[in-house]
């Protein structure tokens, strides 16, 4: 599971990335995720000239959920350059709806090396989910 050198997924994270639509930022981000049943979705950054566009992750997290899947079993991010490009705090509680303790998040730099590696409640400490509505 943790293979920073899976060809598959760097493959898929480089053609995702190079897909996004970021005239605005310049900052082209893809993201994988892997749900419960192993399926892979894909999604990338795509802004819009208002500002208000889309993160990877949410446009993964996106469909996979459009899928009907409802578990992440992984989720894979890659920017552009060497640095961490982490997930913003708006995806970590996207990941957060559809994560649960076994979910690993992992951020790649631009060329797929593996830079982090998370859990959820690394990422996001003390975070509030679907249950903290429970009764
Ligand atoms: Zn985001």
């Amino acid at each position: 599971m943790n293979d920073s050198t899976n060809p598959a997924i760097v493959a898929a994270l480089l053609a995702v990335r190079d897909r996004a639509y970021a005239p605005y930022s310049h900052h082209p981000v893809g993201a994988l995720v892997i749900s419960e049943s192993g399926t892979h979705y894909a999604g990338a950054n795509v802004e819009v000239a208002h500002y208000k566009g889309i993160c990877a992750e949410a446009s993964a997290i996106a469909a996979m959920a459009s899928a009907g899947e409802r578990l992440l079993r992984e989720v894979w991010v890659i920017g552009p350059g060497r640095h961490l490009c982490t997930p913003c705090g708006d995806c970590r509680q996207r990941i957060r709806e559809f994560a649960d303790k076994q979910t690993r998040i992992r951020v790649v730099d631009g060329q797929g090396r593996l830079l982090k590696e998370y859990d959820m409640d690394a990422l996001l400490p003390d975070s509030f989910g679907p249950e903290n509505l429970a009764s």
